[in-house]
């Protein structure tokens, strides 16, 4: 009898933190599932759940595409969750939150997002998926989806709110 045995090296990445400008660049849609594709899926998954976070998007590990993985903890979907080319196809209502990132580690502030969203897009083995979501899911979503925009949370903020990130943020790092 032959065993074949498989090697799969899942590596947890290391996150890119504010300034980087990988977190600046509009992430590119992924054209083909291949296996590289599968292996920055399940690093995001492994990176997502070492670091504890609620969401990554693959420009927040250096891969400029846009692939995002999402973690809530509601009744409905409580498995993480990668989604390939991932849209907002509908949106209701509004809801403020607090937000933090793992790209701006220790720095939280209030943001105001749809309450609800509809997201489509297809599943590492190309299925399609459309998610229904509310709450904190929502709200990874639409933040995760802002990264492969090249837009960060603090970029929501108000003006006063914002140049008081810039001083206490730059002020921490020094
Ligand atoms: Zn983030």
């Amino acid at each position: 009898m032959t065993v074949i045995i498989e090697y799969w090296f899942v590596m947890i990445r290391s996150i890119r933190t504010y300034p980087d400008k990988v977190l600046r660049s509009v992430a590119k849609e992924v054209a083909e599932l291949t296996e590289d594709i599968h292996c920055v899926c399940a690093d995001m998954l492994e990176t997502m759940s070492a670091a504890r976070g609620v969401g990554l998007a693959a420009n927040q590990i250096g891969v400029p595409l846009r692939i995002i993985a999402v973690e809530a903890g509601t009744d409905k979907q409580s498995a993480p969750l990668v989604i390939i080319n991932p849209q907002i196809v509908d949106s209701t209502g509004e809801e403020s939150g607090e937000e933090g990132c793992l790209s701006i580690p220790g720095y939280y502030e209030t943001v105001k997002r749809s309450r609800g969203v509809v997201v489509k897009g297809s599943s590492p083995d190309g299925d399609e998926l459309r998610l229904e979501c509310e709450g904190l899911l929502a709200r990874a979503c639409q933040h995760e989806l802002d990264h492969l925009n090249g837009i960060l949370f603090i970029d929501r903020l108000s003006p006063v709110k914002k140049q008081l990130f810039k001083r206490e943020y730059s002020k921490e790092k020094k």
